[in-house]
């Protein structure tokens, strides 16, 4: 029988002291289900921001105690599945996201989902690919609203966070207190008009325990490349993190030279925008899986 958790028990901050909602053993399967960032509340193109509760958006569900999680552990995060509910919801809103400056009237707008795609305006069909906006662990001490993003995980955006990925995490506080919510049926890299196809969905996933020796976290493993996030107050900053982390990790756990990673890093990596509307911005550097193992590593399984 596999653990289930709804919105009922959702959190909107990752914290040391928010007691958990379940427990866990590491290798059992947690099926959990998630409110949209709006905890529900844009319900038609009429529901307008004015009537909005900020207080709770971007609700994650949890979090979920993992037995045997210590400070300082790699948590590996298997997402077997992220499965956009619907409908969905966009919202563009004058001063705010990237193009703030060019949205002179607030517009909701309900996209819905018809078979694997979201449907904008009875004009645009997307192809639907679910990912989690905010998935984390508590960080070791103070509390970090979910609108933000950082080590811990928090707010990053991801695209790739989505089904048959692994996201790895550094555990912060005993039990990892893991939470995710913020789900996007579909969304493009950067989200700049400061949302995704807003939903609520459910997630399937498996906790565990890995011992990775120097893994700089947050990591993604998806099937056929990896990736290091990192969040920072400006591009420049969180660009620089992400090429330190994946040199880091190309050096120091495959066992790269420093010129091999850096080269390689130039010509079959790529850095890539997750998003510029949050209260820090989030990058990623992708690597082909395939080049790591010409060097010989193997990730444990
Ligand atoms: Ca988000
Ligand atoms: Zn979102």
């Amino acid at each position: 029988m596999p653990h289930e958790l709804s919105p009922d028990t959702s959190f909107f901050a990752f914290s040391p002291d928010t007691k958990p909602a379940l427990r866990v053993r590491q290798g059992e399967e947690v099926r959990l289900t998630t409110h949209d960032c709006f905890s529900g509340q844009l319900k038609s193109s009429t529901d307008t921001m004015e009537a909005l509760d900020w207080s709770i958006t971007n609700p994650a569900t949890g979090p979920v105690y993992i037995e045997g999680a210590m400070p300082g552990d790699v948590l590996r995060i298997d997402l077997h599945e992220v499965k956009a509910t619907g409908p969905s919801v966009m919202v563009a809103l004058p001063k705010e996201g990237a193009l703030g400056e060019f949205i002179t009237q607030e517009e909701t707008v309900i996209l819905e989902h018809r078979g694997d795609t979201v449907v904008y305006k009875d004009r645009v069909v997307v192809q639907q690919k679910p990912m989690l906006g905010v998935i984390g662990v508590a960080p070791a001490e103070g509390v970090i609203p979910n609108s933000t993003p950082g080590i811990h995980g928090g707010n990053m955006d991801c695209t790739l966070i989505t089904s048959h990925t692994r996201l790895y995490l550094t555990v912060g506080v005993e039990g990892a207190l893991f939470g995710c919510g913020d789900m996007h049926a579909a969304m493009g890299d950067g989200e700049v008009v400061i949302c995704g196809a807003e939903t609520p969905g459910e997630v399937r996933f498996t906790p565990h325990v890995v011992e990775i020796p120097g893994l700089p976290t947050p990591f993604v493993e998806t099937g056929d490349l990896v990736a290091v996030i990192g969040s920072a107050e400006s591009v420049d900053a969180a660009y620089k993190l992400v090429l330190g982390m994946m040199h880091g990790f190309l050096t120091g756990v495959v066992g790269m030279t420093t010129n091999d990673a850096a080269m390689l890093m130039s010509l079959v990596g790529n850095l890539k925008f997750c998003q510029v509307v949050d209260p820090l911005v989030t990058v990623r550097f992708e690597f082909p899986k395939g080049v790591i193992g010409d060097y010989g590593y193997v990730f444990p399984r």
